[in-house]
């Protein structure tokens, strides 16, 4: 997968993505195998994300590199990849719980999260990523963007992904 940096989305939608596509330079990406330009458009794959706007049906594009085969598929860095949850609220949960507050404004700003769903991320970053990035003093009160540079620079893996699949950072 590949995850690039983006402020262009402001609402994650079907056409907030596509335009994040549409200004994404194919050729200047880079696959796993070190060569750029060898990307081609290689389908679709839907996934649901729970946004504040309710659930939505994303579909994400892959693509395919052209001298190595493998496909690899396109996120803004605002998504969690194998997560439903998006990184923003991640953020608010994980930062809610160090900071001993309520999670009640994070379950009111999105309906589709519920008490298990909290619980779940607490558990996941306690025994995935709470060590992992205090150990490079990387802090959950930074902003998503510098989190996700720093840990796709480092682990290579987006924040709070949990599945090791390589995550490549492209700025
Ligand atoms: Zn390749």
């Amino acid at each position: 997968m590949i995850t690039i940096i983006t402020d262009k989305i402001n609402t994650l939608n079907q056409i907030s993505y596509n335009n994040f596509l549409q200004n994404i330079e194919m050729h200047q990406l880079s696959c796993f195998c070190g060569l750029s330009g060898c990307l081609i458009k290689h389908g679709y794959y839907t996934r649901s994300i729970k946004t504040s706007h309710g659930i939505i049906q994303l579909s994400i594009l892959r693509v395919k590199c052209k001298h190595c085969g493998k496909t690899h598929a396109i996120f803004p860095a605002l998504i969690v990849p194998y997560s439903r949850v998006l990184l923003n609220t991640h953020l608010s949960i994980i930062t809610a719980y160090i900071s001993k507050s309520s999670f009640e404004p994070i379950m009111m700003a999105n309906e589709y999260i519920d008490e298990s769903n909290i619980k779940y991320i607490i558990r996941q970053f306690l025994r995935h990523w709470k060590e992992c990035i205090a150990s490079f003093r990387f802090s959950v009160f930074d902003s998503p963007d510098i989190l996700s540079k720093q840990c796709l620079n480092t682990f290579k893996r987006q924040f709070m992904q949990i599945k090791c699949t390589a995550n490549i950072l492209f700025c």
